[in-house]
């Protein structure tokens, strides 16, 4: 039998979104992560223990999506099936001020937890250090949960953790943005039998990540030696909808402008991120994202919006209501859609994808599932895939980091996709 290739192949096809499945599916442990210049987080393979067995590559939806997927992917994957849509809060007051928005995913997961529906749940945490970095966390409780609120704007590879859960570890919820839930339905079709393992999984609304390159950007007048802890946005400070904020083990800290967050999300956007459609998470049991464009939302303190999407996914809201462990009142998910601009997010994957296609890049094989629009202008798409995909061209990460201090410099191209072709030529040049 010809030895198989292995998830390398996805990493050089620009395909690699980091959900971390294939290091968790690997027979012999064979793969780890490593980040690039750039601050991807993309898998290495000790090649003298690879066995070719493939099975990285038959997990990994950065290619393809399996049976399950593929026989799922409803008529309009931008927004997918929904049984009822939801606007609420965690009713502990612990778990609402430390939530990213309602507290209302790490809510859910405690009364699991508290009902033996779990032992374990599968979380993103933010180590503190220098420079402090995202870490996938396998919490037993729910103080450990509470440990790992807010997000982490990062790519994490999460389901890298399933191969130390052990026996003991299951049943366990997964908590991921759309990329890491696709993965869990490719590992079902795959690994007999560990499905079953999986009590339920709490998808989370998600546009995009940004390489770990952000947070260096963000703290880059932070301390220099002192270990510190890194939020994206925290609601202690400044309020809901949270600003930046670092602090130091000297209790130093800064708080930063949301504002600045949003400036940089083009500069540090993966190119695999520009052509996932599914920012609605549309295959977990219960999406949850912020209450964006929703005009009655408490905008002050904060709240979550929950989309429920299965039955497993009823059962745990309506017992969530009934334990009185979040306050929740239904919505319209036409609401939802609106206030997470949709139509917007569907024209511009459609371009993305026409561009990613025309460059001759390597497609998932679910892409032409996914409906074409007619396409009018793609030449500012075509300009931030051609900067996301020479990212990791860049000769060290100061350079990158310069390169976009100088750009936002200058107002005008505060907008990456009104940047100036000439400069990222000379991005190109200087690599
Ligand atoms: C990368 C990313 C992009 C997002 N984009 C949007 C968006 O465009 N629009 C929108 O409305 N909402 C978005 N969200 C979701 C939103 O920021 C909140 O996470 C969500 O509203 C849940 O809030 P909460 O207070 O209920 O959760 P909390 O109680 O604060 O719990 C958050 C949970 O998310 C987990 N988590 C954090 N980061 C990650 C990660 N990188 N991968 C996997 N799990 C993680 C944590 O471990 C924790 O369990 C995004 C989240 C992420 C991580």
């Amino acid at each position: 039998m010809n030895p198989k290739a292995n998830i390398i192949e996805t990493v050089i096809n620009h395909l690699c979104h980091s959900c971390g499945a294939c290091s968790g599916v690997c027979p012999t442990d064979a793969i780890g992560f490593y980040e690039t210049i750039a601050g991807h987080i993309f898998p290495e393979v000790n090649e003298e223990q690879c066995i070719h067995c493939g099975l990285c590559l038959d997990v990994c939806s950065g290619q393809h999506f399996n049976n399950t997927l593929m026989h799922n992917l409803p008529e309009d994957p931008f927004t997918g099936n929904v049984n009822n849509a939801w606007i609420g809060k965690a009713t502990d007051p612990a778990i609402f001020e430390n939530g990213q928005s309602g507290g209302v995913v790490t809510a859910i997961l405690a009364r699991a937890f508290q009902s033996e529906k779990i032992n374990t749940a599968l979380v993103v945490g933010m180590d503190e250090g220098n420079p402090p970095r995202p870490s996938v966390r396998i919490a037993r409780s729910p103080i450990q949960l509470i440990k790992s609120q807010k997000s982490k704007y990062a790519p994490v590879p999460l389901l890298s953790a399933l191969r130390i859960l052990k026996y003991e570890d299951f049943p366990v919820a997964i908590v991921g943005v759309s990329c890491q839930i696709h993965s869990l339905y490719n590992i079902f079709d795959k690994v007999s039998g560990f499905s079953q393992n999986v009590a339920f999984a709490i998808g989370l609304v998600c546009d995009r990540v940004m390489t770990m390159a952000a947070i260096d950007y963000l703290a880059e007048d932070f301390s220099k030696e002192m270990p510190y802890q890194f939020h994206y946005r925290d609601k202690k400070a400044g309020g809901y909808p949270g600003n930046i904020h670092l602090i130091a083990t000297d209790g130093k800290s800064k708080i930063k402008p949301a504002k600045q967050r949003m400036l940089i999300k083009d500069y540090f956007t993966p190119a695999r991120c520009r052509i996932c459609f599914d920012k609605m998470n549309i295959f977990s049991d219960i999406t949850v994202g912020d209450p964006n464009g929703i005009n009655d939302a408490d905008n002050t303190n904060g709240e979550s919006v929950v989309i429920c999407r299965t039955d497993k996914g009823r059962h745990l809201i309506e017992e969530a209501i009934k334990s009185n462990i979040v306050k929740l009142k239904q919505i319209d998910y036409e609401k939802i859609i609106a206030g997470q601009k949709i139509n917007r997010k569907r024209m511009d994957w459609n371009a993305y994808a026409e561009v990613w296609k025309k460059n001759g890049n390597k497609i998932p094989d679910y892409l032409d599932r996914v409906k074409h629009e007619t396409i009018f202008d793609i030449k500012n798409y075509k300009k931030s895939i051609y900067y996301s995909l020479k990212l990791d061209e860049f000769q060290t990460r100061s350079d990158l980091l310069l390169f976009v201090r100088k750009a936002l410099k200058k107002k005008r191209n505060r907008d990456l996709l009104k940047l100036p072709v000439k400069m990222i030529r000379k991005l190109a040049k200087n690599a």
